[in-house]
């Protein structure tokens, strides 16, 4: 399938690396890739992110730089910027953190001081280390206090997060800064209940949307835009752009953030991924992009629908975005054991913990899997029957140590991926 001859000047320099980048290549192209974090971006962003604008330092924003050059490398973020504006309904956008994690530490420099306190979702609960957890630096120059979602069965709002919880936390607390989103979360989030309880609270509330963001831009999930403060999100998830990540938010509040990524946190913008931002919020205001973001949901939809057909159990009951996370325990199979033995099937997840899971993080009762992926390479609800037989079938077999079932699973997967290229990779 894929040869070095794709990447000439790597192969000819580096054949070692060169070998790895097309087996990476194979890899993406074989598998179902099913982490809910990932995709697979266009052709266009992929040529964007490889440019001689790697070359380029330009500390600073346009117009403002500390160094001289910038004829079209302000032309180049100015786009990303305008872009990512018209895409979210906002005034301000930063489009120059490396990449969520950094994007949130900003947040924090822009509007917290060491010591203070700051609320987010439990990351075992479904949020993320950057929102205040212990092993994070946000949660150790911070008191992070942390909220989660209902204990108990689906049918009764388990799963859900509980904004009574939230609203006495916040009260109680008064955090400098709450975060809502997170990374394990399948159901929409309520950004208007977040705004009430942040402005009764007096807090500054941002939306990580880092999952999500290609969802908001598609119209497939709510815009936190006029509920929340700023609005933080990742640019590779769902939104199907290069690693990056942008801030955005109210004018009130774009002075505070510019100052804390430069020159607070960060030295020079990486402008081959400023570049292809821009490629990836051009695309993501196409029609296309739209219909793409609502087959996500409609595909998580029927996927979940085929899974708790074949008995498992989905935190919440289901989903009402592009994930979806599944607690083994009924299967008997942990999560670690699933995950590896999906794997071997060619169906890649990662393991992860459900809420309230009496398991270790390293060796948790679930696995998280997710749409984005299947959905760009064209895959639509009529195959999702097949991908749950596929994954009940792998899970039983991981319980059983059948190996030879995976390797039926595996060449089963690799027909049906063979039939839906996927954007960017040589064919
Ligand atoms: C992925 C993610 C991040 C972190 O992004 P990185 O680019 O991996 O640093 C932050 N917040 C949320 C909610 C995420 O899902």
């Amino acid at each position: 399938m894929t040869t070095p001859q794709q990447h000439p000047a790597l192969a000819a320099a580096d054949p070692e690396l060169a070998a790895l980048v097309g087996a990476e290549e194979r890899l993406q192209a074989d598998t179902l890739r099913l982490i809910p974090s990932e995709n697979y971006v266009s052709a266009a962003v992929l040529e964007a992110s490889g440019t001689v604008l790697q070359n380029k330092y330009s500390e600073g924003y346009p117009g403002r730089r500390y160094y001289e050059g910038q004829q079209n490398i302000d032309q180049v973020e100015t786009l990303a910027v305008e872009r990512a504006k018209a895409l979210f309904g906002v005034d301000h956008a930063n489009v120059q953190p490396y990449s969520g994690s950094p994007a949130n530490l900003a947040v924090y420099l822009a509007f917290a001081q060491p010591g203070d306190t700051v609320m987010g979702m439990a990351l075992p609960m479904g949020g993320h280390l950057t929102h205040g957890w212990g092993v994070s630096a946000t949660g150790s120059w911070f008191r992070g206090v942390q909220y989660g979602v209902r204990p108990g069965a689906a049918s009764e709002g388990g799963g859900r997060i509980d904004f009574d919880q939230v609203r006495d936390l916040a009260l109680k607390e008064r955090p400098k800064v709450i975060f809502c989103g997170g990374t394990a979360l399948p159901r929409t989030i309520d950004f208007a209940a977040f705004g009430e309880i942040a402005r009764e609270s007096g807090a500054v509330l941002v939306a990580d949307v880092a999952h999500i963001a290609g969802l908001i831009a598609g119209g497939a999930h709510p815009s936190p835009a006029g509920h929340v403060d700023v609005i933080s999100t990742t640019t590779h998830k769902t939104l199907r752009g290069p690693r990056g990540a942008m801030l955005m938010s109210r004018e009130e509040h774009a002075k505070a953030l510019d100052k804390a990524v430069f020159p607070g946190l960060q030295g020079g913008p990486h402008n081959q991924t400023t570049a292809a931002i821009a490629v990836a919020l051009r695309e993501a205001s196409q029609p296309s992009f739209r219909d793409y973001a609502h087959a996500v949901v409609a595909n998580a939809r029927a996927l979940a629908e085929a899974l708790l057909a074949r008995g498992f159990d989905l935190v919440s009951g289901g989903t009402d975005n592009h994930l979806i996370l599944i607690d083994l325990t009924p299967k008997q199979v942990p999560g670690k054991v699933a995950a590896k033995a999906l794997d071997r099937a060619g169906i890649v997840v990662n393991y992860n913990t459900v809420p309230y899971d009496p398991r270790k993080p390293f060796d948790p009762s679930g696995i998280r899997i997710g749409t984005p992926s299947l959905t760009s390479r064209g895959l639509t609800t009529d195959h999702m029957d097949q991908v749950a037989e596929w994954i009940d079938r792998a899970v039983t077999a991981a319980g059983k140590g059948d190996e030879e079932t995976l390797r039926t699973v595996r060449a089963e997967v690799a027909d049906l991926m063979a039939a839906h290229p996927a954007p960017g990779l040589p064919v």
